[in-house]
């Protein structure tokens, strides 16, 4: 039997109706951008594996680094206990988080990070004596699938069952550059018909909801009202942290910058889980006192675990080189001349992008996970390009370390999908 054929016998997959998609790949390797499965096919990872590993799969650096610590520190509780990798990484972190970034919460995956953000917010106001019970979110955001995470998303097709039991979470359009007046009325609403603790956002970029992306302008008048109110603001940037957007935070585009971030996923480069959430000396005062049940009692077995930190600290250290840095100069410049080639091409309702976030809307309806969609996520497969559709919008995301040949070939591919489609 293949391992295709074992995994079927006791593996239950993240996201799957078993039922309806039996089928899946079996992957043995993978070095830089490419995936080869047992039976030998390549795949460019033109979605760099869920946003991870923006460096290159099996990235020589950050895997030596992550050798070498293992040989000295594997991991050690880290309540109580601290260790010079978590040090250096919260020093690397300050040097590229927004200004207001001041201290640094470790968890182990997006969903966590942001269920930490939550847990912040609210318990700022309970520390300060204030009961707030609500939070705001954007209509169609997605922040992971823990109870806090799915309360805030509004994604929910799939949430039916456990809805009875979400937090209280009111919801706001994002904003196109033209329905600003519209959600600060929504928006002034809310605040007087709840107590309002916090706003959870995707900034700029909404990932899960296919890459919608929203206006900048928009963005920081609701943060800006949320400031007035005393809203805390948690900017989700779980998928367009480390600098998927052309900086190296979407925060960075606005000028409001939020009391609390959500990182994770390119966090490691795709080497190991780890999460963090980073808050504003503001926020920490509010939990620092001589009363015990003020502090944050959240912790997993695994905070700041010394092989991820190590992971972090070296794809940081990428991340800021000049390689990297011209390699993502490289693929916006490369993405805008793609876009410009198929825009307008009758199959193609819409084209957008932020830094090396690229998608496209058909101009065709398509259910999120339905036949068609199927259909062309196998005719990139079969082409050799590992590309994810979500409903109508195809999607790029690669590794900064694409090479141009790859890059060519996955445009290639999308450009004969609208063929077939
Ligand atoms: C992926 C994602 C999450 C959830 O992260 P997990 O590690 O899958 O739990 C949360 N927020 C955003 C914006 C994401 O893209």
């Amino acid at each position: 039997m293949n391992l295709k054929q074992r995994d079927k016998k006791h593996l239950w997959h993240p996201l799957t109706q078993h039922k309806l998609h039996p089928e899946t790949i079996a992957i043995i390797k993978a070095n830089e951008c490419v995936l080869t499965d047992e039976d030998g096919n390549e795949y460019i990872d033109a979605i760099a594996s869920w946003y991870t590993c923006m460096y290159g799969h099996c990235n020589d650096y950050i895997t030596s680094r992550v050798s070498t610590q293992m040989q000295q520190l594997d991991q050690v509780v880290f309540s109580g206990f601290t260790h010079e990798p978590a040090i250096k990484l919260s020093e690397a972190l300050m040097e590229i988080l927004p200004e207001n970034q001041n201290k640094i919460f470790f968890s182990d995956n997006g969903s966590t990070a942001v269920e930490i953000g939550i847990k912040m917010a609210l318990q700022y106001h309970f520390n300060n004596e204030q009961k707030r019970n609500t939070l705001i979110a954007f209509e169609d955001g997605f922040h992971g699938d823990t109870f806090g995470a799915m309360s805030v998303s509004g994604l929910s097709v799939y949430n039916g069952p456990f809805k009875d039991f979400f937090l209280n979470v009111k919801r706001i359009p994002v904003p196109n550059g033209e329905n600003n007046d519209t959600i600060l009325n929504t928006l002034q609403h809310i605040v007087s018909n709840n107590k309002v603790a916090g706003f959870v956002y995707e900034p700029l970029v909404q990932g899960a909801t296919a890459m919608k992306m929203h206006d900048i302008k928009g963005l920081n008048e609701i943060l800006k009202f949320c400031k007035k109110h005393n809203i805390i603001t948690v900017a989700d940037e779980v998928m367009t942290g480390f600098g998927k957007t052309g900086k190296h935070f979407a925060s960075l585009y606005v000028e409001t910058k939020p009391d609390i971030i959500c990182l994770s996923k390119a966090l490691t480069g795709g080497l190991l889980p780890m999460a963090l959430t980073t808050c504003s000396q503001k926020i920490y005062d509010a939990f620092y006192s001589d009363d015990m049940s003020k502090g944050l009692f959240h912790g997993h077995t695994y905070s700041a675990n010394p092989l991820a930190c190590t992971a972090a600290l070296a794809s940081i250290e990428l991340l800021q080189s000049d390689d990297i840095q011209n390699n993502i100069q490289t693929i916006i410049a490369s993405h805008q001349t793609f876009g410009n080639s198929i825009k307008t091409h009758h199959k193609v309702k819409s084209i957008r992008q932020l830094g090396v976030i690229f998608a496209l809307d058909l101009n065709i309806e398509m259910e999120r996970y339905g036949n068609l969609r199927d259909k062309l996520f196998k005719f990139f497969m079969d082409n050799g390009v590992f590309l994810r559709p979500l409903g109508n919008t195809i999607y790029i995301q690669a590794p900064y370390v694409i090479t141009k040949n790859q890059l060519e070939k996955v445009y290639q591919v999308i450009k004969d999908a609208l063929e077939i489609i």
